[in-house]
Formats: structure tokens, sequence, C-alpha cells
């Protein structure tokens, strides 16, 4: 593949190297300097298994953008040091994870495509900066009975993935972050203007945008996950439909569900007691799951979980008369399906290091 640029897909001026997995992240659960068995099942190569640093994941950025995302990453440290030791947070702590893990999951994504020899010949068409903070996204914090450290990835090497980066799980010691981020994924249960249809053609989405309800729909997503951990969502519509008819969104509704209406930042939201309520600008610890799950189930229940949620996303959000992407789609979510039902011991390798 030809280098480009993580954060804006353009070849890199004045070159640097971004970490996907920064080096903070790496010293919080165990030694940085430890190396990570990648499993890529999809390359050419005789042997799909490849011994590789963490520290050693990454990838050409321009120095501008990399000043810049670098913002991010000192934010993000904070909140997740933060969570690690079940200290209180804000709605604005939630805004920052949220938008990390948008970084986070396109980054491995791009990487992931360099790393595996691009098998499927995927084309990118957004990068970093286009995708952070652009799309409703979704979280659920799942929390394991030990305090072991460590830093696993789920869902990643997967054809699904390589096509439709949307959902995964990533596990930074005790937590299972559960990760979902979409078009319009929570917009018309939510109450926001929704499309009644996205239509996917020749690489482009076709929107017809209908009036929101004004009211929030519960569950937020009709999809199947686990409950047994703390949901969170995040309205976002820095979208095209902004941009072209700011009136759309330019509602007393969008307005009090937002935490920053003009860059198109809806206000993050938590479940609690089977209502979905803002998350307060004050700190506090609602966010930490009372419930504790045994390692080993909750690892292989989130990688089941990611590789199902991958598989249903798709259908649950777009149609295609294109022959060839339901073709593709078909493959992506056959194979998801299919692994799903892999016994424990075999789908746990899926994401070990
Ligand atoms: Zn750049």
């Amino acid at each position: 593949m030809e280098k480009f640029c993580v954060f804006c897909g353009e070849r890199p001026a004045s070159k640097t190297k971004e970490h996907i997995l920064p080096r903070w992240l790496l010293s919080i659960t165990g030694n940085p300097k430890r190396t990570l068995k990648l499993h890529f099942p999809y390359t050419s190569k005789e042997s799909p298994a490849r011994e590789i640093a963490f520290d050693a994941l990454h990838f050409p950025a321009c120095l501008e953008c990399n000043n810049e995302f670098s913002v991010y990453e000192s934010r993000a440290k904070l909140v997740v040091e933060k969570m690690l030791q079940h200290a209180p947070l804000s709605a604005t702590d939630f805004n920052t994870l949220l938008g990390w893990f948008d970084k986070v999951r396109i980054g491995l994504w791009l990487g992931f495509l360099y790393l595996g020899e691009n098998p499927f010949s995927v084309s990118p068409q957004f990068h970093i900066r286009k995708r952070t903070n652009t799309k409703d996204r979704a979280m659920v914090i799942y929390r394991a009975d030990d305090q072991r450290t460590g830093l696993h990835f789920q869902g990643i090497n997967v054809p699904m993935f390589h096509h439709f980066p949307s959902c995964f799980t990533l596990v930074i010691n005790e937590f299972y972050l559960f990760n979902v981020s979409a078009d319009f994924l929570l917009a018309r249960r939510l109450g926001f203007p929704y499309p009644k249809q996205l239509a996917l053609r020749d690489g482009e989405m076709f929107v017809h945008i209908q009036p929101s309800r004004e009211r929030i729909m519960l569950p937020p997503m009709r999809l199947p996950f686990s409950k047994a951990g703390t949901e969170i969502y995040q309205p976002m519509f820095a979208n095209e439909v902004l941009k072209a008819q700011p009136e759309v969104y330019d509602t007393n509704y969008v307005q009090n569900m937002s935490m920053d209406w003009s860059n198109g930042i809806g206000w993050p939201l938590q479940m609690r007691d089977k209502r979905l309520v803002k998350i307060s600008t004050d700190p506090t610890r609602d966010w930490l799951p009372e419930q504790k799950h045994q390692r080993t189930d909750l690892h292989v229940m989130t990688i089941r979980q990611t590789l199902k949620m991958q598989a249903d996303l798709w259908d649950y959000l777009y149609s295609t008369t294109d022959r060839n992407l339901r073709k593709t789609m078909d493959f992506c979510q056959h194979t998801n399906r299919k692994w799903c039902k892999f016994p424990s011991d075999q789908i746990s390798t899926l994401s070990k290091n």
C-alpha cells in the first residue's frame, strides 16, 4: 500500500510516526516493550501469525496532523487514568473518551490494512480526521472481577472490520469497552432528524432526511448485546446535512440534546434505572459498573458480541442494490457468524496477546 497519513489520508509532507496504541496506554497496561502476537487469517503469507512489538505499531503521519491530535491523546490519557482509579467522570470526560475511541478504532483499521497487506484491496474513503467526532456512537463498559493488567483488542482482524470499521472492543486492564459508531446509528430513536433509508450505491451514500420525532425511544439501539455493563450513547451530527441544511437541526429539542451544537456534538447519555439520562457536567461515579464478570467468560462474551454486532449492524443501517457490495457483505457476515459458533477456547485465540 502507498504511504499515507493516518489522520488526513494525504501523502505525509514532513513525516512523523503515529503510535496507534500510544505509549502511555502500553505503560499503564504492562511492559511497553512486550510483544503482541497478531493473527492475520487472510494474509497471502504462509504463516498467518506474526509477532510484533506493541511499541512497533506505528504508522506514517504528517507532523501537523500528529501535533494536532496529540492534544486528544493527553486529554484521553487523563480520562482513562481516572477510569482505572474508579474516579468520578463528567459529560466532557465521556465526550473525550468516545472521541478517542473513534481515533483508536480508525487508526487500528488503517494500521491493520497496512500490516495485513490489505487482502481485500479496501481503498479507505476516510481517515482519522474525517471520522472522529462525526457519527453517532455508543459504548458499553463491562468490568472484570480481577485487577489483572493487559491491553487487548477484539474484532479488528476480521474481514467485516476491514470493510466496515464500526465496532470493536478495547480491553484496558479490568475494563472491557465495547464500542459501536455509525451513520445515524441512534438518530431516529433518540429523536434526532433521521434518514428513512441509507442507500449505498457506487461507494456513495444517499440520504433522505426526515424531521425528528423529538422524543426518546428505548432501547436506543435495537440490536442484541449484553446490558450487564454501563451503556453510554452520544448522538453526533457533524454531517453533510448540518453543512447543507443547518435548519434541519436548528430545533429546541436538538439544541437541548447538544453539547456543542455548531460542531454537531450531542450530549453524552447514560442508561440508568431503565431511563436514558444526560450525563452530568459535574463528575460522578455513576458510570462505574457494579456488576463484575468472571474474566474468561467476559473475554469470550465480548468477542462473540463484537463479531455478532459487526454482522448485524450493516443490515440494521444500510440497504444496497449493488450486487458486488451485497456479495462482499454476505461473505463478511457469514464469516463472523461462523466464528461466533466456535467453542470458547478456540474463539479466545482471536484476541490473545
Ligand atoms: Zn496528515
